[in-house]
Protein backbone atom coordinates (compact mmCIF):
# COMPACT_ATOMS: atom_id res chain seq x y z
CA UNK A 1 0.00 0.00 0.00
CA UNK A 2 1.37 3.77 -0.43
CA UNK A 3 0.81 6.02 2.23
CA UNK A 4 2.20 9.72 1.72
CA UNK A 5 2.85 12.43 3.81
CA UNK A 6 -0.02 15.42 3.79
CA UNK A 7 -0.14 18.81 2.83
CA UNK A 8 -1.32 21.89 3.47
CA UNK A 9 -4.78 20.97 1.48
CA UNK A 10 -4.88 18.08 3.33
CA UNK A 11 -4.73 20.01 6.43
CA UNK A 12 -7.35 22.58 5.79
CA UNK A 13 -9.69 19.76 4.81
CA UNK A 14 -9.20 18.03 7.99
CA UNK A 15 -10.08 21.65 9.74
CA UNK A 16 -13.42 22.09 7.58
CA UNK A 17 -13.96 18.29 8.54
CA UNK A 18 -13.17 19.41 12.47
CA UNK A 19 -15.38 22.52 12.08
CA UNK A 20 -18.63 20.92 11.06
CA UNK A 21 -18.29 18.22 13.74
CA UNK A 22 -17.50 20.81 16.56
CA UNK A 23 -20.66 22.65 15.26
CA UNK A 24 -22.96 19.69 15.38
CA UNK A 25 -21.30 17.62 17.91
CA UNK A 26 -24.37 15.00 19.87
CA UNK A 27 -23.68 12.30 21.69
CA UNK A 28 -24.89 9.54 20.13
CA UNK A 29 -26.27 11.06 16.93
CA UNK A 30 -23.31 13.41 15.63
CA UNK A 31 -19.68 12.12 16.03
CA UNK A 32 -18.05 11.94 13.02
CA UNK A 33 -17.65 14.64 10.72
CA UNK A 34 -16.46 14.64 7.43
CA UNK A 35 -15.04 16.90 4.33
CA UNK A 36 -14.40 16.58 0.38
CA UNK A 37 -12.22 18.27 -1.27
CA UNK A 38 -13.78 18.81 -5.24
CA UNK A 39 -12.38 19.18 -8.77
CA UNK A 40 -13.97 22.69 -8.70
CA UNK A 41 -11.97 23.39 -5.79
CA UNK A 42 -15.06 23.64 -3.76
CA UNK A 43 -15.53 22.04 -0.10
CA UNK A 44 -18.56 20.39 0.82
CA UNK A 45 -18.82 19.34 4.99
CA UNK A 46 -21.19 16.98 7.04
CA UNK A 47 -21.92 15.09 9.92
CA UNK A 48 -22.98 11.59 10.36
CA UNK A 49 -26.37 10.76 11.16
CA UNK A 50 -27.36 8.26 13.18
CA UNK A 51 -30.24 6.89 14.41
CA UNK A 52 -31.16 3.58 16.59
CA UNK A 53 -27.48 2.50 16.03
CA UNK A 54 -27.82 2.81 12.47
CA UNK A 55 -27.38 5.64 9.94
CA UNK A 56 -25.28 7.03 6.87
CA UNK A 57 -21.51 7.80 8.17
CA UNK A 58 -20.05 11.62 7.29
CA UNK A 59 -18.19 10.56 4.28
CA UNK A 60 -21.68 9.36 2.87
CA UNK A 61 -23.43 12.47 4.19
CA UNK A 62 -20.47 15.12 2.28
CA UNK A 63 -20.39 13.45 -0.37
CA UNK A 64 -24.55 13.71 -0.78
CA UNK A 65 -23.98 17.83 -0.03
CA UNK A 66 -21.29 17.35 -3.23
CA UNK A 67 -23.43 16.00 -5.77
CA UNK A 68 -26.25 17.83 -4.75
CA UNK A 69 -24.61 20.62 -6.22
CA UNK A 70 -23.81 18.70 -9.54
CA UNK A 71 -19.73 18.00 -8.35
CA UNK A 72 -19.15 14.12 -9.22
CA UNK A 73 -15.22 14.35 -9.22
CA UNK A 74 -13.95 13.82 -5.93
CA UNK A 75 -10.09 15.27 -5.06
CA UNK A 76 -9.58 14.13 -1.46
CA UNK A 77 -11.72 13.23 1.62
CA UNK A 78 -11.11 12.93 5.26
CA UNK A 79 -13.16 12.10 8.48
CA UNK A 80 -12.90 13.10 12.01
CA UNK A 81 -14.13 11.53 15.24
CA UNK A 82 -14.63 12.32 18.82
CA UNK A 83 -15.70 15.46 20.74
CA UNK A 84 -13.01 17.65 21.36
CA UNK A 85 -10.58 18.70 19.30
CA UNK A 86 -7.92 17.71 18.14
CA UNK A 87 -10.45 15.23 16.34
CA UNK A 88 -8.95 11.69 15.46
CA UNK A 89 -8.83 11.43 11.90
CA UNK A 90 -10.87 8.08 11.59
CA UNK A 91 -10.42 5.42 8.17
CA UNK A 92 -13.58 5.01 5.82
CA UNK A 93 -15.89 2.18 6.44
CA UNK A 94 -15.95 -0.28 3.58
CA UNK A 95 -19.22 0.74 2.44
CA UNK A 96 -17.79 4.29 2.06
CA UNK A 97 -14.48 2.66 0.37
CA UNK A 98 -16.84 1.40 -2.28
CA UNK A 99 -19.04 5.21 -2.41
CA UNK A 100 -15.57 7.05 -2.97
CA UNK A 101 -14.05 4.39 -5.70
CA UNK A 102 -17.41 4.55 -7.15
CA UNK A 103 -17.15 8.02 -8.21
CA UNK A 104 -13.23 8.75 -7.85
CA UNK A 105 -11.31 5.94 -7.98
CA UNK A 106 -8.15 8.53 -7.62
CA UNK A 107 -9.58 9.94 -4.96
CA UNK A 108 -6.98 10.57 -1.75
CA UNK A 109 -8.52 9.35 1.80
CA UNK A 110 -6.74 10.81 4.32
CA UNK A 111 -6.45 8.76 7.67
CA UNK A 112 -4.42 7.29 10.63
CA UNK A 113 -2.14 5.05 9.68
CA UNK A 114 0.14 3.33 12.25
CA UNK A 115 -0.75 6.48 14.46
CA UNK A 116 0.30 8.55 11.65
CA UNK A 117 -1.79 11.11 9.63
CA UNK A 118 -1.27 9.80 5.84
CA UNK A 119 -3.05 9.52 2.73
CA UNK A 120 -3.41 7.32 0.44
CA UNK A 121 -5.52 6.66 -2.81
CA UNK A 122 -9.10 5.02 -2.11
CA UNK A 123 -8.43 2.36 -5.07
CA UNK A 124 -5.64 1.15 -2.92
CA UNK A 125 -7.94 0.62 0.02
CA UNK A 126 -10.38 -1.20 -1.92
CA UNK A 127 -7.81 -3.44 -3.88
CA UNK A 128 -9.57 -5.42 -6.96
CA UNK A 129 -13.10 -3.40 -6.38
CA UNK A 130 -16.09 -4.43 -7.47
CA UNK A 131 -16.92 -1.60 -9.90
CA UNK A 132 -20.35 -1.24 -12.32
CA UNK A 133 -19.52 2.15 -13.75
CA UNK A 134 -16.75 1.67 -15.97
ZN1 LIG B 1 -18.66 4.87 6.23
Amino acid sequence: MKYFEIDQKDRELIQAASDVLEKNYRDFRHTVGAAVLCSSGKTYAGVNVDSCGYGPCAETIAIGRAISDSERDFKRIVAVGGEKSPHQVMSPCGNCRQLIFDYAPDCWVILTHKGKVSKIKVKELIPDAYSNFE
